[in-house]
């Protein structure tokens, strides 16, 4: 499914785009898929929207069994159906709907990967909410290749080869892209090619200019989307993917919420987010029931003071924690 606005949904399937409605069976059995009751403090934060009355069953990325209009070989009407199946996700990502049901409205669904992108400067790139980004994308099960682009603007102090060290060492792919010069282009271009990626960061940073610099138009048909998007109050119901010339399709994500950390994984916990920090889990003096944020004898402090995990990456950490629904510290 690549697009739906006000109830009509456009799928593409063999080659021919239909266009969809959605059975009313479908939209009562799913309603309340997504509910994630358990989860504290999402009441308040639902109950500030007024606009959306109800969860969308099927979202961006979906793949749906749907039946056709009546068959009529002679008529243009043919492309028309209604969805009336969402076979399951491989993964999603959602925001807290609204209303005053503490549900879940997932935004896209059966990504192969996030991209989160930054820039090197202007606008000043904001690490921890790269850290925010992908362990999001870790709670997923979605891998992220990190963009940080106008490397061009780069001076020395802004340590961006450090970081993007630092990130690589972590296991990420980190592409250093100028949409002006046109370095890491190619790469980029081949990172975003067969897959279907969930693009993300704040407006500035430069999307439009690279998905431009790779096909032409692609970032203005994109901004379009994204544009109507932050403005309208239907946030959640004029996303769209936009295919490749080369196979595989982008999507833009706003990222405010949907990356969000709303519940910690069991086992792990949070830190199981942190990929370097996986080894230490279960180290520490309390074992699986340590936070590693005030208990003493922790592995994982330990570990970032002596240099193995990175002070940024341990920070960003315990600023997740802290702002997790239903932590008071
Ligand atoms: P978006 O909001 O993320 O889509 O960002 P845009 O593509 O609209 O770019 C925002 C501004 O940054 C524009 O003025 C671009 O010309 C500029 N820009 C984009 N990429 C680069 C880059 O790699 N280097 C430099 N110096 N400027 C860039
Ligand atoms: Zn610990």
């Amino acid at each position: 499914m690549f697009r739906k606005s006000l109830g009509m949904y456009t799928i593409h399937t063999d080659g021919r785009i239909v266009q969809c409605s959605i059975s009313s069976k479908l939209r009562k059995n799913l309603e309340y898929w997504w509910d994630v009751s358990q989860s504290p403090g999402m009441h308040k934060r639902v109950k500030q929207v007024h606009d959306i009355r109800e969860v969308d069953p099927v979202a961006i990325g979906d793949h749906v069994r749907f039946v056709g209009a009546p068959d009529d070989a002679q008529s243009h009407c043919a492309d028309e159906g209604m969805i009336v199946e969402v076979l399951p996700r491989r993964n999603a990502f959602s925001r807290p709907a609204a209303g005053r049901k503490p549900i879940e409205q997932v935004i896209v669904a059966n990504v192969d990967q996030v991209m989160p992108v930054f820039a090197a400067r202007e606008p000043t790139p904001k690490w921890r909410q790269l850290d925010r980004y992908i362990a999001a994308a870790e709670l997923a099960g979605v891998p992220s290749i990190i963009c940080i682009n106008k490397i061009d603007l780069a001076q020395a102090e802004d340590s961006i080869d450090e970081i993007a060290a630092m990130y690589g060492h972590v296991g990420y792919r980190v592409l250093l892209t100028s949409a002006t010069t046109g370095e890491g282009i190619d790469a980029f271009a081949e990172a975003l090619r067969g897959r279907v990626t969930a693009l993300t960061g704040r407006s500035g940073v430069g999307k439009t200019s690279l998905l431009n610099a790779m096909q032409p138009e692609l970032g203005l048909r994109v901004g379009q989307v994204s544009q109507a998007t932050g403005k309208g109050r239907h946030t959640t119901s004029q996303l769209e993917m936009f295919p490749l010339a080369g196979g595989g399709a982008i999507v833009d994500t706003p990222g405010m919420r949907e990356f969000e950390i709303r519940h910690e994984p069991a086992g792990g916990g949070l830190a199981s987010l942190f990929v370097e920090m996986r080894p230490y889990i279960g180290q520490c003096r309390f074992g699986l029931g340590c936070e590693h944020w005030h208990e003493p004898d922790c592995a994982i402090k330990e570990a970032t003071e002596a240099g193995e995990i990175a002070q940024m990456r341990y920070d960003s950490y315990v600023h997740i924690l802290r702002h997790m629904p239903g932590k008071r510290h």
